[in-house]
């Protein structure tokens, strides 16, 4: 039973209703017919783990269908102990608009600092704003009255309000997986999208962040372009509502993770296809999907400067990329792929020799044997994207390493830079750094690659993926949403505009 503790030791047992955009599995066509597989990432690992709701019941999880209702009338999975699954299905123009569209052709390249990559549409935000309402007719639907709502993510941003405009007095988490940017970039945004945008969110009670500056962002934006003040993180919303804002980095499965070290199938690729094959090189190793934000052309650019800079290493490091097809409807994506394997034929035929090719690639995703065992077969994780919410393989990578050794390099401007410090941080775009960091890495000895291996594990081991869950929904269980509760009360331009009024129209002052 799932259940968690306020700071009173009172527990609390609720049905938890989940919404994110996509629903936790996938339904994969095979030659004998169809399988349900789950899906990988923190947020399916956490929520699917957090077991049956109160009363032994289940809890709930809403997200957009990407299959037919006839595919979910055969081969819907009715197996799980913990979730029922309430797929919507949103008619396909309005979700074209909505995913490719306005969430991932505006927000994701604005969100991660790619402004000249957004292209805006009013049609697409309005279908945006649509598929919102859709979903929340869904909920509205279900929802009882001791239920917690608990959204993800950039896909749902007006959601809470919405929700609230119908009457909904339930509790309300938002979390954001991505970054959210400085107010200078945020403000671009057409006025009435940016701050339906905003007070979209403030219908939550509790708003969470990877990191500090994502939510010192969000607070400046909500102050600059609404007005509301805050005191301490708590943003007063003008319908005597309180909303809480703070950070929950997110984590990830430390048990699974290490205790894969020894699982028979990751050891055998481990040692066969990897160990025996490179031998005697190093192996360097990157995983991403097919995304702009992922650095991968930056980070191939550095490698060709580290072969130049570098040549002792010729014939004796092999560089192991491999990148996950993504979102390949986008043009901006596809065409990525174009340009990324260019770069690595052009590398591989200036510095290959007979018997040695300096990048291996590949195109496709990978099995969790064949992920983990890259994990404890490199010598250095090589993750530098050019922005990133958080980054997980980084942290996959370091819970892994049940043996201590290996090397991460990473990106300052990943959320998980905040966190892993005794990583080799650097720039993704200053390929010199990049290049020299990479021969530096490359020449830790194993007793200072254990000290920082130790240090960052010690704090992924005690704070994982549940404590993450665990930590947003007892906050949010905890937060009072009552205004005139709140700590402090500032004095907003309406309030001050109120009380003028009064005291001029008063016969007595
Ligand atoms: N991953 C996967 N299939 C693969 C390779 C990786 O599902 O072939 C997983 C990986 O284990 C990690 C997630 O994809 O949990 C990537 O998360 P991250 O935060 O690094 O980046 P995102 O793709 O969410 O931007």
């Amino acid at each position: 039973m799932f259940v968690f503790g306020n700071e009173n030791n009172k527990w609390i047992m609720r049905r938890i209703i989940n919404i994110s955009y996509r629903l936790p599995f996938s339904f994969v066509k095979t030659d004998s017919g169809v399988d349900v597989r789950q899906s990988a990432g923190g947020l399916v690992s956490a929520v699917l783990q957090m077991g049956p709701a109160a009363g032994g019941g289940k809890n709930l999880w809403v997200g957009c269908a990407d299959f037919s209702k006839e595919e979910w009338g055969l081969f819907k999975s009715s197996e799980d102990d913990n979730f029922d699954y309430l797929p919507v299905f949103l008619p396909k123009k309005t979700n074209a608009d909505f995913y490719y569209g306005f969430s991932n052709s505006v927000i994701w390249p604005l969100f991660h600092y790619f402004p000249s990559f957004v292209e805006y549409s009013e049609k697409q935000f309005g279908e945006y704003r649509r598929a919102n309402e859709i979903v929340c007719e869904k909920i509205v639907e279900v929802l009882r009255d001791d239920d917690i709502i608990w959204v993800h993510d950039y896909h749902f941003f007006m959601l809470p309000d919405l929700l609230r405009k119908k009457g909904v007095q339930n509790r309300i988490g938002f979390f954001l997986h991505i970054p959210f940017p400085s107010y200078e970039l945020f403000r671009v945004l057409p006025k009435n999208c940016k701050e339906l945008l905003l007070k979209g969110i403030l219908g939550a009670d509790l708003v969470g962040f990877h990191a500090n500056d994502y939510a010192l962002h969000f607070i400046r934006s909500v102050k600059m372009l609404l007005g509301y003040q805050h005191t301490l993180w708590q943003i007063e919303c003008p319908d005597n509502r309180v909303c809480k804002i703070d950070v929950f980095p997110i984590s990830t499965d430390f048990k699974k993770f290490n205790s894969a070290y020894d699982d028979p199938g990751v050891v055998q690729i481990r040692e066969n296809e990897i160990r025996n094959v490179y031998k005697n090189r190093k192996v360097i190793f990157s995983v991403d999907r097919l995304d702009y934000t992922k650095g991968v052309l930056y980070r191939l650019k550095s490698f060709e400067y580290f072969l130049k800079q570098y040549p002792q290493w010729h014939e004796k490091v092999v560089f192991i990329m491999v990148v996950v097809p993504s979102r390949d409807a986008i043009q901006k994506y596809w065409e990525r792929r174009k340009d990324i394997e260019h770069t690595v034929s052009r590398i591989n035929g200036l510095y290959s020799k007979l018997t040695w090719q300096p990048i291996n690639y590949k195109y496709g995703s990978l099995s969790f044997e064949e992920l983990c065992a890259l994990y404890t077969a490199c010598n250095v994780a090589l993750i530098t994207p050019i922005r990133d919410g958080m980054n997980l393989v980084a942290k996959e990578f370091i819970a892994s390493r049940k043996d201590e050794q290996g090397v991460l390099i990473l990106s300052e401007t990943a959320g998980a830079s905040h966190e892993l410090g005794e990583a080799v941080l650097i720039n993704p775009i200053d390929t010199v750094e990049c290049a020299d960091k990479i021969d530096f890495a490359l020449n830790i000895p194993p007793d200072e690659q254990r000290r920082r291996m130790r240090d960052m594990q010690y704090l992924l081991r005690d704070n994982d993926i549940n404590k993450w869950r665990d930590n947003f929904l007892g906050e949010l269980t905890n937060v009072d949403g009552d205004i005139t509760k709140a700590v402090t009360t500032s004095l907003t331009p309406e309030k001050m505009n109120a009380i003028l009024a009064q005291f001029t129209g008063a016969a007595k002052r």
